[in-house]
């Protein structure tokens, strides 16, 4: 007799434990696992960067070993493989974990219908947010536009989210399995060697998001809701890439948060909050189909964005010589990450005092972060500009130098990394440019050749923003 089988497919659900796809599928007998590398269905916009390709190799690989190397890869529209897969094997369910990004949910609705018709049963299930985007809308059933209201009145109100389920006891595994390619067909590290160094300080998996997670409980939480703000400091969880690919569900982390801490802990009460953002970010998107592109506030259509290659490859590369920015620059490129603080920083200084669009921003976060997620990403290039919801008013222009005087007083992240400021006393270290001519020396540092003057001057090209937003106000 043969097997009747039930696919699991994984997507950015790349973990066993709290897998409501993974538990049905091996509720249904024997399983096969699958990865589809989904180039060819997504839009363009949205094809993955090239820091997002480095982690899902080595989260892939960290899948495929915990499932004793049963995981098969395969490479094309997903649709047209799962009915291959179904008219070559004996399928009887497909199982997934939703996901949101526009064009995933309809092609996900075009399979389901498709796997009908063919009497195959499919079902896909809440897994990657706490409430679903539906489940969070004001009386009226229009979305919330404002985080504070959304999170505090929606979602703290809505259903308790599902308790984190364990992973499957035994995974009973399909015999004719071995029908897919292998990983590195995927062709998802690059031919240069800069992953490497990009890898080192992470560990993708599972076990990775499991340490990061206890390690974040047993010490940052407690200091995170004021020194979330101190980018040299190990307060906050950095946990968004093993979040976005799935390797730990939002769930683990909210009721292990919750059940150790409780909400009257203040950093648990800003930590969840934090997940919460993450929630409200998912639903602008699913309400907002366009968030990558379109500004939410149409009068940002009209904004006087300036054009500079030069700008913007300086700030790409962390050359504009305000070392706050470049420090931010550089830590993103050289570790796929970038601190929260520091990436509204990096995003104003492109959008306020360069006036170069936030799409260059968005694109070039979207290459470099290992964390790049469509709908994060989109709503806080939206925020810092100020055409999102809840965005930042206008007028909040971030001062790189106050800024990194607050918030890297001892210029311990900004010697990290831009070393040849080292020698700089941490007094002048937000503006070596106003530095006395013989603290210079002394540091061993010539701008313009050591270190770059800055490319624009942080104070005129505030006042120059404050004009071009003034302009907003005369369209209608
Ligand atoms: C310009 C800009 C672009 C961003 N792009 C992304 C992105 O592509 N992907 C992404 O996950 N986050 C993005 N963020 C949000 C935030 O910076 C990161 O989630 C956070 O820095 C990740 O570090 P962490 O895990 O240590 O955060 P923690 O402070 O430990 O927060 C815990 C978790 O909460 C969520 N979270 C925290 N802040 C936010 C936020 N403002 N919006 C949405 N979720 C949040 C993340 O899942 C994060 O892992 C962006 C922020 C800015 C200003």
């Amino acid at each position: 007799m043969t097997e009747s089988i039930a696919i699991m497919w994984f997507r950015n659900d790349l973990r066993l434990a709290d897998n409501p796809a993974l538990r049905a599928a091996c509720n249904d007998g024997k399983i096969l696992p699958i990865y589809i590398l989904e180039d060819d269905d997504a839009d363009d916009c949205d094809k993955m960067g090239a820091a997002s390709r480095v982690w899902l190799h080595h989260s892939l690989q960290a899948l495929n070993h915990s499932l004793d190397g049963k995981l098969q890869y395969f490479v094309g529209k997903a649709e047209d493989i799962l009915m291959k897969l179904c008219h070559e094997l004996t399928i009887a369910s497909v199982h997934w974990n939703r996901a949101y990004e526009p064009w995933r949910m309809t092609r996900d609705q075009q399979i389901k219908e498709r796997l009908k018709t063919k009497n195959i049963q499919a079902q896909s299930y809440k897994a990657n947010l706490l409430w679903e985007p539906w489940e969070v809308t004001k009386a009226d059933g229009t979305p919330y536009r404002v985080f504070t209201p959304f999170y505090r009145r929606g979602c703290l109100n809505a259903e308790s989210p599902r308790r984190p389920l364990e992973a499957p006891a035994h995974i009973d595994f399909a015999n004719n399995a071995e029908i897919g390619k292998d990983l590195e067909f995927l062709s998802l590290l690059p031919k240069q060697e800069w992953h490497q160094n990009l890898i080192r300080n992470w560990q993708c998996g599972e076990e990775g998001a499991r340490k990061a997670l206890l390690s974040f409980l047993d010490g940052g939480i407690s200091n995170y809701s004021d020194g979330r703000n101190l980018p040299a400091k190990p307060y906050v969880s950095r946990l968004s890439p093993h979040l976005h690919y799935g390797e730990i569900s939002v769930n683990q982390c909210w009721y292990a948060a919750l059940d150790r801490f409780g909400m009257a802990h203040d950093g648990c009460d800003t930590f969840l909050s934090e997940l919460g953002w993450r929630e409200f970010s998912a639903s602008l998107l699913f309400y907002n189909h366009h968030l990558k592109t379109d500004p939410l506030n149409q009068k940002f259509i009209h904004f006087p964005w300036r054009s500079s290659e030069t700008d913007l490859s300086a700030w790409q590369k962390g050359m504009t010589g305000y070392p706050i920015v470049d420090a931010g620059m550089r830590e993103l490129y050289q570790t796929g990450y970038m601190h929260n603080r520091v990436r509204m920083i990096v995003g104003s200084f492109l959008v306020k005092n360069l006036r170069l669009h936030w799409h260059h921003g968005e694109k070039w976060f979207w290459d470099c972060l290992f964390d790049a997620d469509h709908a994060s990403n989109s709503a806080s290039w939206q925020w810092i500009a100020g055409c999102g919801a809840d965005a930042a008013p206008y007028f909040r222009v971030f001062n790189p130098i106050t800024q990194a005087e607050r918030f890297d007083g001892q210029a311990e992240y900004i010697k990290k990394y831009v070393p040849e400021l080292k020698n700089l006393p941490a007094k002048y270290i937000g503006a070596p440019f106003d530095a006395p001519r013989h603290v210079l020396d002394d540091a061993n540092i010539t701008l313009g050749k050591d270190y770059p003057h800055p490319i624009v001057d942080a104070k005129q090209s505030r006042l120059d923003a404050l004009d071009a937003f003034a302009t907003l106000k005369e369209v209608s």
